[in-house]
């Protein structure tokens, strides 16, 4: 049977919306409060409690978050950051930011999560902080890292933004480490256009964000050091303006009463995908390490050369020829240009960069349905089929 092309492109992902999303935001452009009111503080409690944290702080996005994170951790010129390769620009740019030096260490060549063997082995006196990513949804070893951050006095702050929702040995994924950031982008699990939030249960830490979002600024009387009138506030550190809006905390609140529906059904077509796909040689699926119960953000498959002669440029040009918006995550990130000129070099990172050769990232979304993953099945397999024939 000839496999007839879709109209219209499948995306990687996309956000889900519906009628009550809408009411929210409609609710708060009709009340007094866009930005700085009550929304925020009920969308921060509603992650935290979901998480399994005592706080929330909300950002702008979750790269300022990361960046608020950092500032949090005091990470300061010279202070080295361990994190992975294999993850987005700003989980090591937000080292940048604030001066700090990122050290790359390899990832496992199953999991593709940073390798707490590799942790340990870039550890020097100017380690500070460890940022470990849960790469496409599934928890990194969140237990061993933490043991290796308490032998060194180091800062843990998770990048989940991938694993809102997922679980570690049974534990919500924000109850681990000591700082946790999402992401709320709309291809992220749950979406406020932009945004992003740290979430802890350091009262110190809870403090310093809010601080660092703000411009640097408290009125909270405990904390400044004069007080000359009821309009008081003082800027104690170098902060910005990194807040929220309350349109955007609202849709928040109505996302995350989706969030187990939409994870669930993530779920539902990672194991689908496997079902079918495990059957065409020379397609890698993803392995799942037995204490991670992974969110799934992304469904990433490698091509190996049983699966045809094409590579992987080309088996990606046809996918996309027959409108399956596949992608790529992630080109390592030491080997970008600025990384380049920064001094990092090529094979720091051996199995980052192997993974990155014939790692192809398949369409994974709530709104989804099971024919599309169909769909994308029919087409790999034509692809494998073209593949052979020519080989
Ligand atoms: C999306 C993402 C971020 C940044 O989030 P934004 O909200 O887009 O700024 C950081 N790290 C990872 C791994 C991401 O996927």
């Amino acid at each position: 049977m000839e496999l007839k092309k879709r109209d219209n492109l499948l995306p990687y992902g996309k956000q889900w919306l519906d009628e009550a999303d809408i009411e929210a935001v409609h609710q708060v452009l009709r009340g007094d409060f866009i930005t700085q009111g009550p929304a925020i503080q009920a969308f921060e409690q509603k992650v935290a409690e979901y998480s399994g944290a005592k706080y929330g702080v909300a950002f702008c996005n979750g790269t300022a978050a990361l960046h608020g994170a950092c500032f949090a951790a005091q990470i300061g010129p010279r202070d080295e950051v361990i994190t992975t390769p294999l993850t987005f620009l700003a989980s090591s740019n937000c080292v940048l930011y604030q001066g700090g030096i990122p050290v790359f260490a390899d990832i496992l060549p199953d999991t593709y999560n940073i390798d707490p063997e590799q942790i340990k082995a870039k550890l020097t006196s100017s380690t500070k902080a460890v940022i470990p990513v849960d790469f496409s949804g599934q928890p990194v070893e969140i237990d061993r890292i933490m043991d290796i951050a308490k032998d060194h006095n180091l800062i843990v702050i998770q990048d989940a933004a991938h694993s809102l929702g997922a679980e570690y040995k049974g534990k919500k994924i924000g109850a681990w480490a000591d700082m946790t950031m999402f992401s709320f982008h709309p291809v992220k699990h749950i979406t406020t256009g932009e945004g992003g939030m740290i979430v802890t249960d350091s009262e110190l830490f809870y403090k310093r964000l809010l601080q660092f979002r703000n411009h640097g600024m408290t009125r909270d009387p405990e904390e400044v050091r004069s007080n000359e009138g009821p309009w008081y506030y003082e800027m104690q550190t170098l902060g910005y303006n990194y807040r929220m809006t309350d349109i955007q905390a609202a849709l928040g609140i109505s996302q995350m009463d989706k969030l187990d529906k939409f994870v669930e059904k993530r779920r539902m077509l990672a194991d689908l995908y496997e079902q079918k796909l495990s059957k065409i040689p020379g397609v890698i699926l993803p392995h799942q390490h037995k204490d991670a119960l992974s969110s799934w953000h992304l469904y990433v498959v490698r091509f190996t050369s049983e699966f045809g002669t094409l590579n992987r440029k080309e088996i990606f040009e046809a996918l996309r020829a027959m409108n399956v918006g596949v992608n790529v995550h992630y080109i390592p990130v030491y080997l970008q240009p600025y990384y380049r000129e920064l001094g990092y070099n090529k094979g720091i990172c051996p199995n980052a960069e192997a993974y990155y050769e014939n790692a192809i990232t398949l369409p994974l979304f709530p709104g989804m349905e099971e024919e599309d993953v169909e769909y994308v099945v029919e087409c790999i397999k034509k692809i494998s089929l073209h593949a052979r024939d020519e080989g």
